[in-house]
């Protein structure tokens, strides 16, 4: 079993471990994030209520992620390998709920990878970040570092990319400062029990996969 944390700041890079680690490990890759927009663009109840709060790169309140995690969680599929969780929890309420989800079931997190990026490489990130749209793809594309071969085009899949609502200046200037206030004391949190592994991000991918597969085969 092999039940897993990423945690980091919005455009960390996050995205791109989980996308490694999913598959290297064969565990579903939860992300809250994904699992809210795809509400929103469901028309759920719970999209709805969602949708404000993520525009403005706020935090969608604790109840309502913490029992769609609760949920995603019971699925079978989480039950055979374990699961990756990025971008839950956020809040040290959120932390709170899963562990004792998780010491109900008689289980436990085994790692909790956080990577560490500076805000300023996240803000230049973020606002050059493409996406791929198709929901079976989600490639992620870079103007500055990494561009598709054809302009607003995936290079996997040929769907078109498109840019997140909130990969602009001020939602992301927003999202860091609740970062650095509400998810960032989750790091002191589990370090507690010592599980957390702090990895650097590196200008090239590759190389943080390197270190992140290292912390992960200690
Ligand atoms: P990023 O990949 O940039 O970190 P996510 O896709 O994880 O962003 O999340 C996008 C938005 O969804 C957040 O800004 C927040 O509004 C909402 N969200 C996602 N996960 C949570 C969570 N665990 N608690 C509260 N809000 C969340
Ligand atoms: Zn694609």
């Amino acid at each position: 079993m092999t039940r897993l944390i990423i945690l980091g700041a919005p455009g960390s890079g996050k995205g791109s471990q989980c996308k490694w680690i999913t598959r290297d490990y064969n565990v579903p890759h939860i992300s809250t994030g994904d699992i809210l927009r795809k509400n929103i663009a469901d028309g759920t109840e719970l999209g709805m209520k969602a949708k404000a709060y993520m525009d403005n790169g706020e935090l969608v309140p604790d109840e309502l992620v913490i029992d769609l995690l609760k949920a995603r969680l019971d699925e079978a599929d989480c039950k055979e390998n374990g699961f990756l969780l990025d971008g839950f929890p956020r809040t040290v309420a959120q932390a709170q709920a899963l562990d004792e989800y998780l010491s109900a079931h008689g289980i436990g997190i085994d790692k909790v990878i956080n990577l560490e990026v500076p805000d300023e490489e996240i803000m230049s990130r973020a606002v050059n970040r493409r996406t791929c749209e198709n929901p079976d793809c989600k490639e992620i594309y870079n103007l500055r570092d990494n561009p598709p071969k054809v302009e607003g085009i995936c290079d996997k899949c040929g769907s078109k990319l498109f840019q997140r609502k909130d990969d602009n200046e001020e939602t992301v200037a927003n999202r860091l400062r609740v970062y650095h206030s509400q998810t960032e004391p989750l790091i002191a949190y589990y370090d507690e029990s010592g599980k957390v592994s702090t990895v650097v991000g590196q200008e090239r991918l590759e190389d943080t996969i390197a270190l992140v597969k290292f912390e992960l085969e200690k």
